[in-house]
């Protein structure tokens, strides 16, 4: 790809979980199916989504702010500075949030960064059982800082 540099994930990939109030369940209850492949990651996650995981499944999560107070934004710029790149964000489809224009730029970043993202369980099932996921990948970045990056797609 023209105008891109590649960004390398390791064999343990820096994952980060975040769930909204009424899908915190289901997100508990997947980190737990898939307690085993997760220890071999490292955790990151919101502040009440960290602590619960941390707290009902005894993995060790790196915790940001709680998502309202800022933990969205906080993960959306370890993810531009290259140091989260996998994300599990069960988000809420059926209420707003305080947060949604955080929420909304959190999931921007991870596009233009091109992180792999699950927003439900059935992908975050895929995701977890790819093969990719315990060797090491480049992930290609386009990089809009060098000229013409921004013109011409091709
Ligand atoms: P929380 O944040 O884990 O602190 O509840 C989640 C979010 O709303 O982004």
């Amino acid at each position: 790809m023209a105008n891109s540099y590649s960004q390398r994930m390791g064999e343990a990939k820096n994952i980060a979980l975040i769930a909204h109030d009424n899908r915190k369940l289901e997100l508990l209850e997947w980190a737990d199916y898939n307690k085993g492949t997760l220890s071999n990651h490292n955790l990151f996650g919101t502040g009440t989504t960290g602590g619960l995981i941390m707290d009902k499944l005894g993995l060790h999560v790196h915790r940001y702010r709680s998502g309202p107070l800022g933990g969205d934004q906080q993960i959306g710029a370890s993810i531009s500075d290259g140091k989260i790149d996998f994300m599990i964000f069960f988000w809420d489809p059926l209420q707003s949030q305080p947060h949604d224009v955080d929420v909304k730029a959190l999931l921007r970043l991870s596009v233009l960064y091109n992180i792999p993202v699950a927003c439900n369980r059935a992908t975050a099932d895929f995701l977890i059982s790819s093969p990719l996921l315990s060797s090491a990948y480049d992930r290609m970045i386009q990089d809009f800082q060098l000229p013409n990056a921004q013109g011409s797609q091709l």
